[in-house]
């Protein structure tokens, strides 16, 4: 879920996602309809289906637990770098650096000092991590990017890391690192007037139930004919939606 978005929109999901669906079999049991109905709100709804798919790997592969290693977290559905370490450093407390936006922006003002590409930002944020110590020190990284060293105003004056920062000691006013840096600026496009925002509509629709023509008819009105039967079409071809007696409604398994 925090995959862009932010803790604040997605801590009720959340909470209310693991007090019902505890566990992979529960929310293999459940069905990708239900899951994807969970995810009102959060937006990109393909995470939703990668969550109920990796559920379902879990049953079928590792006994319905969540794996403890990095290859086998790569491999489930809808899992990439930064979620499989994530749970590896905070579900299994291993010595892993969890990379994202906030984290590349850190390591390429206060370590690096200058732009990285993925690889070496990976490799250097691994390299960072004391032993038995990779639970706090990525707790620790996430929160001074979020908090201190954020993209547009760095607290500096206040920061702990401001006398060996590489980018910042001795006053340095060289371009920002992070601005090259892999991972650091992710634009997103507007969200009104597009495909995002058609993908969301129909979901919204379907959610309450199958979507009869006249409902579709309603929503192309809104949003445009090209731009919603577009969005049927993907949401169908990602097995999210599909159609049934003159209904579009949401898929389940
Ligand atoms: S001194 Fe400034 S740029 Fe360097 S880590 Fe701290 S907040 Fe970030």
């Amino acid at each position: 879920m925090l995959q862009q978005t932010q803790v604040s929109r997605a801590q009720h999901a959340w909470s209310s996602l693991l007090a019902d669906l505890p566990n992979p079999a529960a929310a293999a049991a459940a069905g990708q309809a239900d899951i994807v109905r969970r995810w009102e709100g959060l937006g990109y709804n393909r995470r939703a289906v990668g969550l109920y798919r990796a559920a379902v790997a879990m049953v079928e592969h590792h006994d319905g637990t969540v794996p403890d290693s990095l290859p086998e977290l790569l491999a489930l559905p809808g899992v990439g770098p930064y979620t499989a370490r994530a749970v590896l450093a905070f579900a299994f407390e291993h010595d892993v650096a969890v990379v994202d936006v906030n984290v590349a922006r850190v390591i390429s003002r206060a370590v690096a000092g200058r732009p990285l590409s993925a690889a070496i930002l990976q490799r250097t944020a691994d390299g960072l991590v004391g032993e038995g110590d990779g639970w706090r020190h990525n707790q620790a990284l996430l929160d001074h990017g979020a908090l201190v060293c954020t993209a547009r105003t760095p607290s500096c004056e206040g920061c702990t890391l401001r006398r060996s920062c590489a980018w910042r000691r001795g006053g340095s006013t060289a371009p920002d690192p992070a601005a090259t840096t892999a991972g650091t600026s992710r634009p997103q496009s507007r969200f009104e007037g597009s495909q995002r925002q058609a993908r969301g509509a129909v979901l919204t629709l379907v959610r309450g139930g199958p979507a009869d023509a006249a409902a579709i008819e309603a929503l192309r009105r809104r949003h445009g004919e090209a731009r919603i039967d577009a969005a049927i079409d993907a949401l169908g071809a990602e097995g999210i939606v599909g159609r049934l007696d003159g209904t579009v409604l949401l898929v389940d398994r």
